[in-house]
């Protein structure tokens, strides 16, 4: 039955993802998983599909929809059979462009939004850097200004997308140096000189989708390429981490399913000990708390979802929705691939690639700690240092 908050244009958008993600994604993923890669033209078709740039106005190749369309997307790509692909659309639709809209010119809008959204682009965000991760504001990434002209150096890690993007949404140090304060955002074209993929990451997880190290060497951008206002870089990037947080928790959710899925037939059809695991009361208690924990996340974050569709910033619930989720999913996953045995090991058994993938929900995007921390900050208050 189709949950309240979802209207019938959200029911029929679902089934037409549903479609999309069985015929023309799920198929591959044993392929592009191995490959290490899937290829360009996923955006392409995606872009022409209408999928990518959902939230933003037709004018810039998007499709005027509201937030609960983009969390439908996000538990339908969960369906694929790999965390990837999911990932890669939300870095292009969630993170990398929505400051374009929100602070661009209308150049930029033109330049970077209105391909992207078309699937014409790849777009990935530069923030995390080998020295500052969860500690945004040691960030290192510098941009001088000279004449005309901004000249970036610096190095970035983790970044998806990184190998293939066409521009960087790049955070980088234009004021203090220390701080949240100083930060600004730039879009880098990938064929800037002194702009480089330094290197392709092996991961453990995730592995069609590319994450990459990038290094600016004295990389010269024009003066125009500054996105919204310098200095406020910081605050133009973390409005936008709270959908992205909600959608990346909605993922994980489905991908929780699916692997419980896997786990539910799994027992259904082993037999040990004359009877199938099924059977076993230790089994089915397993299985009732996996169902009972994917529904209780779930539920938490349509309740995120419908507040923030309704224009609130409920930061505290979407830190916990993003915290449960993505705890509760690598519980999940793992207590299906324990009801596999030593084929839940085997490669050539799905349920190993939904156990590597999704230990990534506890760390991209903010991890447990900051969770809590942002949490324990909103109940208690900030300790003074
Ligand atoms: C596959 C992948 C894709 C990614 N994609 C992107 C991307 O596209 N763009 C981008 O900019 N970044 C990206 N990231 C980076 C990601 O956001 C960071 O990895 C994450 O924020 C954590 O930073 P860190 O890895 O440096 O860990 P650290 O910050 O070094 O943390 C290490 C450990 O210490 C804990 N810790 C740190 N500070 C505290 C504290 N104050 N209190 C308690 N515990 C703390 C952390 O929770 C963690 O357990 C990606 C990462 C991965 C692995």
């Amino acid at each position: 039955m189709r949950h309240p908050m979802f209207s019938e244009e959200h029911e029929l958008f679902r089934d037409a993802v549903r479609k999309f993600v069985e015929k023309e994604l799920a198929p591959h993923a044993d392929e592009w998983e191995e490959a290490e890669g899937f290829p360009d033209s996923v955006f392409t078709r995606m872009g022409e599909l209408g999928y990518l740039g959902l939230r933003f106005p037709e004018k810039y190749g998007g499709q005027g929809c509201d937030f609960l369309f983009s969390v439908v997307l996000a538990e339908e790509l969960g369906r694929c059979g790999m965390g990837s692909i999911g990932m890669a659309v939300a870095v292009q639709s969630e993170m990398a462009t929505p400051p374009v809209y929100k602070f661009g010119t209308e150049e930029q809008k033109m330049k970077y939004l209105l391909p992207a959204n078309r699937g014409q682009k790849i777009a990935c965000l530069g923030i995390t850097e080998p020295n500052a991760g969860s500690d945004v504001a040691a960030l290192q990434t510098t941009a001088r200004r000279e004449g005309d002209h901004w000249v970036i150096n610096g190095r970035k890690i983790f970044i998806t997308n990184g190998v293939r993007a066409d521009f960087i949404t790049l955070v980088a140090r234009t004021g203090e140096k220390k701080g949240y304060k100083g930060f600004s955002l730039f879009l880098v074209d990938k064929d800037t000189p002194g702009f480089s993929v330094t290197r392709k990451l092996g991961k453990l997880g995730m592995r069609s989708s590319d994450t990459a190290e990038l290094l600016f060497e004295d990389c010269r951008v024009p003066a125009d390429a500054l996105l919204g206002e310098e200095g406020k870089g910081f605050y133009h990037i973390m409005w936008e981490l709270q959908g992205e947080r909600i959608m990346g928790a909605a993922n994980a959710v489905s991908r929780a399913q699916m692997v419980y899925e896997l786990a539910l037939r799994y027992a259904q059809e082993r037999v040990q000990f004359g009877k199938p695991l099924a059977h076993f009361q230790v089994t089915r208690h397993r299985l009732a708390d996996m169902t009972t924990e994917i529904e209780a996340a779930r539920h938490l974050i349509y309740y995120c979802a419908w507040q923030f569709q309704q224009g609130e910033y409920p930061v505290k619930e979407i830190s916990m929705a993003k915290l449960f989720s993505a705890q509760m999913a690598a519980r999940v996953a793992d207590a299906a691939l324990q009801i596999h045995g030593g084929y839940g090991y085997m490669m050539e058994y799905p349920v190993q690639r939904y156990w590597r993938d999704i230990r990534l929900s506890r760390i991209g995007a903010g991890t447990d700690e900051i969770m809590k921390e942002i949490i324990a900050n909103e109940i208690l208050g900030r300790v003074k240092e």
